[in-house]
């Protein structure tokens, strides 16, 4: 059916068997008569759908009680902006800067208050993740934020920082779903789904109780606020509603492939094949600092620029797309998310020795 392998960073491959239920759906969801794009938000079976969407993502997540679950637009990067809006009420903020995302969030906060960087890993082209062990964080921050995952550079944080009562806000959008993580820890969760759980469109925002609250910046557009949205059950003015149906559908994979545990599993051993590869090729090599890879995005070059196009071209007669990096990084990025088949990465390792063959 002409499937191919889609190392895209994001928008990604989603589940095929999610993609085939939603094709399944169009015409007719659940007897309804219509599709679920056609279909009033303040209807019944949409209200089923969000709320069965909520329900999945708390059982999947273990998501506390105390905590809110959100599902907006604007993408992760109005979260840059809502954050600081939301939360700044002492008017400082702690970022640690590992990668443009962070870089981006704290560039935005400074806009509201006197965001920090604390730390930075930009000396090294953001190819790790800072000691959090070593940071002073301000005793007067209203939050601290970091980007648990970084998409460009391919860091995730291999420990979290003990930021002690004051709320840790994590931009978890390339890892959303990818493993189990404890809530409990953080004040604000968030991400745009497009990675790891359904199409562009839709952020989900985890936010805790105590972090809803009406003395925001008095500026804080009201579709903004945390509590116009917690109030309105997401449904404030008309949610990208496609999208999570789509998202739900995924919850409901991911919970019959076992859950967060299972996929852990998975994704380490698909994150495996492609780094043992890596670490033992006389042509490619991985550009993270080993300690703190990402197994989401694996970016990695041959040091040659000519063989990294060739590289790149070759790669569509392998079935293998988006397999370019960033610019940033240069050469290539893997992208092997949640829906990603081992047998797509067991395609590219194979395309990998074939080059490396060729041309080492
Ligand atoms: N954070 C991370 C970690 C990302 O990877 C991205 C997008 N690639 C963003 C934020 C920005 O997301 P959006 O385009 O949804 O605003």
């Amino acid at each position: 059916m002409g499937r191919v392998y889609n190392f895209s960073a994001g928008p990604a491959v989603l589940p095929e068997e999610v993609l085939r239920q939603a094709a399944a759906e169009m015409l007719d969801y659940d007897g309804t008569g219509m599709s679920v794009m056609e279909m009033s938000h303040r209807s019944k079976p949409f209200a089923g759908i969000i709320e069965t969407a909520e329900a999945d993502l708390r059982e999947l997540l273990q998501i506390p009680e105390n905590y809110q679950v959100l599902f907006l637009q604007g993408g992760a990067t109005q979260q840059f902006a809502a954050i600081p809006m939301n939360l700044m009420r002492n008017k400082v903020a702690d970022y640690i800067v590992s990668g443009s995302w962070s870089k981006k969030a704290f560039k935005e906060a400074k806009l509201y208050g006197d965001a920090r960087c604390v730390a930075s890993s930009e000396d090294e082209n953001f190819s790790y993740v800072p000691d959090v062990d070593a940071i002073e964080f301000s005793p007067d921050a209203d939050y601290v934020y970091i980007c648990q995952n970084e998409t460009i550079y391919g860091t995730r944080y291999p420990k979290l920082p003990d930021t002690g009562d004051v709320p840790l806000v994590t931009d978890v959008s390339s890892m959303f779903l990818s493993e189990p993580m404890d809530v409990s820890k953080f004040g604000i969760v968030y991400g745009g789904v497009q990675k790891n759980i359904g199409p562009a469109g839709v952020t989900i925002v985890i936010v805790r109780d105590d972090l809803v609250r009406e003395d925001v910046l008095p500026f804080t557009p009201s579709i903004m606020r945390y509590t116009t949205q917690v109030k309105a059950k997401s449904l404030s003015n008309t949610p990208p509603a496609y999208g999570i149906y789509v998202c739900g559908l995924v919850f409901k994979w991911l919970k019959e492939q076992g859950g967060l545990t299972a996929m852990k599993a998975k994704n380490e051993e698909k994150a495996a094949i492609l780094y043992d590869y890596l670490d033992q090729s006389a042509l490619f090599k991985a550009t993270a600092r080993k300690s703190d890879r990402s197994i989401m995005n694996v970016p990695f070059v041959t040091g040659s620029d000519e063989l990294d196009a060739l590289f790149v071209a070759e790669a569509k007669s392998h079935n293998i797309e988006s397999i370019k990096g960033h610019r940033s990084v240069g050469g290539m990025r893997a992208s092997i998310y949640n829906a990603m088949p081992k047998a797509g990465v067991e395609a590219l390792v194979a395309y990998m020795a074939e080059f490396e063959k060729a041309h080492a």
